[in-house]
């Protein structure tokens, strides 16, 4: 057994002191993944800082934005009213991810900071960039079928597990955080970051910043036309092959603006940002999706055991996008 420190501050401010002062100290909610992260030897904190029992737990609306709390339960999000009423994209990705068991530990700011689920990473007798830096990436030439077409580098071709944060790319969402410096909000699909050369690096947080809330914008069209689409090995507790996260404001037969982003591509939630320029202002055809999911697909590239990806994607893109127009 690896022995390990433990507190429990009663405040974020304190939160933040505690693990500003120890550069191995992490915060510890649900501990869905960082259990199992210290239980295979992945990671091993000298100090774990437990949050879990601050008052960031709560689901409310103001103005246009829904502010969920970081420690609001995956399954408590999924379920509450304001979110199925106005951000069913939300729910439906929620309800995708994980079994019920994890999703009723799982915390929202918790699934934003998952690591990769590249099994290379957890396997500490094989080569991974991510787990210790410079020692190359067993997945490069490897078995690299649960790995990214999109934003890799020689370095790392993981990709982002999570299924909410696809959602939450695709709603504009934008993440509190707070540290030693005060609060600042980050814009979601600036919050994980590309491997580049540090893959160890997931996301653009600073050390002792603590996830308090995250703020989505509501947009009744987007309400009434959404989807989440997950394609997977089997119907329940896997993680996405490919998955698409997808929102239509449509009027007078018109896609007046959309939003699409992709997950089990990428080192993040992967926005389609060339696919959402092209659908904006033409109509709900197919033929016009499947233009979009080309266009989406432009900077693609497989790695081998992968490459199926470069067809499962586009054609999930346009099957989510035909079901929600019902064309
Ligand atoms: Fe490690 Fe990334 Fe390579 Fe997987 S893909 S082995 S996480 S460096």
């Amino acid at each position: 057994m690896i022995a390990f420190d433990y507190v429990r501050p009663n405040s974020a401010k304190a939160a933040v002191d505690a693990i500003t002062k120890d550069a191995s100290a992490q915060f510890i909610a649900g501990g869905s993944n960082l259990v199992d992260l210290m239980k295979h030897g992945v990671v091993a904190p000298q100090k774990l800082v437990d949050i879990s029992r601050l008052p960031l737990n709560s689901i409310e609306q103001s103005g246009n934005n829904i502010r969920i709390g970081a420690l609001c339960l995956n399954s408590e999000v999924a379920e509450h009213a304001l979110i199925k009423e106005k951000l069913p994209l939300l729910a439906q990705a929620l309800n995708a991810g994980a079994s019920p068991q994890i999703r009723n530990m799982a915390t929202v700011g918790g699934n934003m900071l998952q690591r990769t689920r590249c099994t290379y990473f957890y396997d500490l007798a094989m080569p991974c960039n991510k787990r210790q830096p410079g020692s190359g990436c067993g997945a490069l030439k490897g078995y690299n079928r649960m790995h990214a077409i999109f934003g890799a580098s020689n370095s790392c071709i993981a990709v982002h597990p999570s299924d909410m944060c696809v959602a939450l790319a695709a709603l504009d969402a934008t993440v509190i955080v707070a540290g030693s410096k005060g609060e600042r909000k980050i814009s979601f699909v600036d919050f994980h970051r590309l491997p580049g050369d540090t893959p160890e690096k997931d996301t653009h947080l600073q050390k002792g910043e603590l996830i308090t809330a995250v703020e989505i914008p509501v947009n009744d069209g987007f309400a009434k036309h959404s989807l989440y689409t997950k394609v997977r090995d089997r119907a329940s507790y896997a993680f996405a092959l490919v998955s698409v996260a997808a929102a239509l404001d449509l009027q007078n037969n018109t896609i007046q603006h959309v939003r699409l982003a992709a997950g089990g591509v990428a080192h993040k939630p992967w926005r389609l940002m060339a696919a959402e320029k092209y659908l904006k202002g033409k109509s709900p055809t197919e033929s016009n999706f499947k233009a979009a999911a080309e266009a989406a697909m432009s900077a693609a590239k497989g790695y081998g055991y992968n490459d199926f990806k470069l067809t499962l994607l586009p054609n999930t893109i346009i099957h989510t996008l035909k079901t929600i127009a019902g064309v």
